[in-house]
């Protein structure tokens, strides 16, 4: 093929893929995400450096130092003591995974358990089924109390002397609540559990909001009995998918759950993740947005996504037949109304071309930065029409 035909077909490949994917990356309508389109330099690393795997670190000595980077940023939002170790994984549901796998072996090691039992809140991730699945751990649901937090003393009386690990969410999917982690931390302390927090949501949250003058709840490792904590780059932040860590105490942890890779290029190479080979392309954007762009970028982003969650839940309580399921303490929002259900409320809203969730009884919106005023306008707009023509 000559230069001229190649650079033809080339334009018509991607021609033909901006018009199949038109509404798929634009986020236009997209109430229901957690990820945002990312900005455009990190679109820029996506295509520059595509090539780069950490899998396989022995060839890529300088994207490790930016991960490697990275970590310590994630780590010190989260108070990690200097001991700390992490990796950089695929996202909330495989840093989940590694903690459970992490309580598993932990709890084995230490307190000889060989069966054991995991307590999870009931708003907990599905990540967490899929874990103790997997890790073949039983698993017990707890109820939440009238907060949406899990409730400690349901906790304290499910833990018995097979119970490996309790789960502690900061920033609930459902509801964007944070468990009372303190509390578990003490209980884990106590009982010499495993506490695994899941702040794959809050967790990049929480410390700028502080900054912004809010109260916010102690979820990393200033609460004692944490051991790891989830926490994602591929929501708030808006780095590249896919784009989540796991940060632990020590390395003292992790010794039953690391794996040496010796047919690398760096035979000395040693792995915590459950995936091998992993994109580059995440760590070196949020490398880009945490230390190029700063904490005013990130700062930006909570802000109006805080301010954009207000004016929703404003918007909101001023129609009517809807009901607000809970004040919102994060960017994530729920709602019922009183004339169809959640289901019928959520079909007629995609005729219009509005992607919403449901979670639980309630409608879900979660406010990323691409959910701007404007779109809520146009949102309650179409709200408004879908609730009269079925009146
Ligand atoms: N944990 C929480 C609290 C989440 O909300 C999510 C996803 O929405 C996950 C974990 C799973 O994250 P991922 O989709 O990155 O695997």
């Amino acid at each position: 093929m000559s230069y001229l035909e190649e650079e033809k077909t080339f334009n018509k490949i991607i021609d033909d893929l901006m018009v199949l994917l038109k509404n798929e990356d634009s986020y236009n309508q997209v109430l229901s995400s957690m990820c945002s389109p990312p900005p455009k330099i990190a679109r820029e690393i996506a295509k520059i450096f595509a090539a780069i795997n950490l899998g396989d670190p022995g060839l890529f000595p300088e994207t490790v130092k930016l991960e490697n980077e990275v970590l310590a940023h994630l780590a010190d939002l989260l108070h990690a003591p200097s001991s700390w170790t992490g990796a950089i994984t695929s996202g909330g549901s495989e840093s989940n995974l590694v903690g459970c796998w992490a309580a598993r072996n932990w709890s084995k090691e230490n307190r000889g358990i060989e069966k054991g039992k995991i307590i999870f809140p009931e708003s907990a991730h599905v990540s967490f089924e899929k874990a103790a699945d997997l890790l073949n751990l039983e698993s017990e649901w707890i109820p939440l109390n009238d907060n949406f937090q899990v409730d400690i003393e349901a906790v304290k009386e499910a833990i018995d002397y097979r119970t490996v690990g309790i789960v502690g969410i900061a920033g609930a999917t459902g509801t964007g609540v944070c468990d009372d982690i303190n509390a578990l931390s003490d209980l884990a302390l106590e009982k010499n559990l495993y506490l695994h927090v899941d702040a794959a949501h809050g967790g990049t949250i929480y410390p700028y909001l502080k900054k912004l003058g809010h109260d916010v709840p102690k979820y990393g490792f200033e609460n004692p009995g944490v051991k790891s904590v989830t926490i994602d780059t591929h929501k708030i932040l808006g780095s590249l998918i896919p784009g989540g860590s796991i940060i632990f105490r020590s390395e003292e942890i992790t010794k039953t759950i690391i794996k040496s890779i010796t047919y690398l290029s760096d035979s000395s190479t040693k792995q915590l993740t459950i995936t091998g080979t992993r994109p580059g392309t995440s760590v070196i954007a949020t490398w880009v947005l945490l230390k190029n762009l700063g904490e005013s970028y990130i700062l930006e982003r909570v802000k109006e996504s805080f301010e954009v969650t207000k004016y929703l839940t404003q918007r909101l309580k001023e129609i009517d037949k809807i009901e607000i399921a809970f004040e919102p303490s994060l960017n994530i929002i729920g709602f019922t109304c009183s004339q169809m259900t959640n289901e019928d409320l959520v079909k007629e809203l995609l005729k219009k071309g509005w992607h919403l969730s449901i979670y639980s009884n309630w409608t879900r919106i979660v406010v990323m930065s691409h959910v701007t005023k404007e779109v809520i306008d146009k949102f309650i707009n179409d709200l408004e029409i879908v609730l009269n023509k079925e009146m």
